[in-house]
């Protein structure tokens, strides 16, 4: 086997255990695989070893490699984003992972509206409440649910969280924990076209963590494709 492949195996086998060990079903989680700084090459070596799903953080460098790549495979956006980049993800991306303000969801509205579509998407929560991290703050969720779901070319099909950084994922899981417990809020809302149903959190070295505690995607890059030098 080659790593991707065997990367790959293991990481469905830490799923697997973690789903176990928290009594949850494997197939509610689904593994993203962050191939940002990676290659198209790599991204078709994935999809050969069987992954569908893959996660790009930088809208010119998926500009760049998503032509490239020819498999039928879907891509989620997870980065930070600024509304006017948002064209080039039209109707190319299946969901987007982060939103975290009204003039965002507003554009990608618009944009999806022009191909008569529904873009799916999740509101980024700011569970660390760090400054230097994108996020609405926990307490303007609700109100950032309500103005977003009244737009007709958006579904929000739940929420995402990119937690402090922490050595020891025990240190994150209370982060994971506060976002569960933020969509069950907004879920007892029953807002019309709200769905709480994805939870987007756990990377590399916390992943088994946030499955425990109700992780439906998992973003995870480097446990996959191997350390990325740094960007800028
Ligand atoms: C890069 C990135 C990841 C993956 O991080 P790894 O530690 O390499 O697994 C996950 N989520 C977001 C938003 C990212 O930008």
């Amino acid at each position: 086997m080659n790593d991707i492949a065997a990367n790959l195996a293991k990481i469905h086998d830490r799923i697997n255990k973690a789903c176990q060990k928290s009594g949850r079903n494997p197939e509610e989680v689904r593994l993203i695989a962050v191939s940002k700084v990676k290659p198209a090459k790599l991204v078709e070596e994935a999809f050969c070893s069987g992954q569908k799903l893959f996660g790009e953080s930088y809208v010119q460098e998926f500009r760049d490699k998503e032509p490239l790549v020819e498999s039928p495979l879907q891509w989620h956006f997870i980065g930070g984003l600024q509304s006017n980049k948002v064209k080039y993800l039209r109707g190319k991306v299946t969901m987007i992972h982060s939103v975290d303000r009204l003039s965002l969801a507003e554009e990608i509205d618009h944009q999806w509206g022009k191909i008569d579509g529904i873009a799916k998407i999740l509101l980024q929560v700011n569970v660390g409440d760090e400054s230097s991290k994108s996020g609405c703050t926990p307490e303007d969720l609700e109100s950032l649910v309500r103005q977003v779901s009244q737009l007709p070319n958006l579904k929000v099909c739940g929420l995402m969280c990119l937690p402090p950084h922490s050595d020891d994922p025990e240190q994150v899981r209370p982060f994971f924990r506060q976002l569960r417990e933020l969509s069950k809020q907004i879920e007892r809302l029953q807002l019309p076209g709200v769905e709480m149903g994805e939870l987007s959190m756990g990377m590399s070295g916390d992943f088994a963590v946030a499955v425990e505690e109700g992780a439906t995607l998992v973003r995870v890059g480097t446990a996959i494709f191997g350390a990325r030098m740094k960007k800028g």
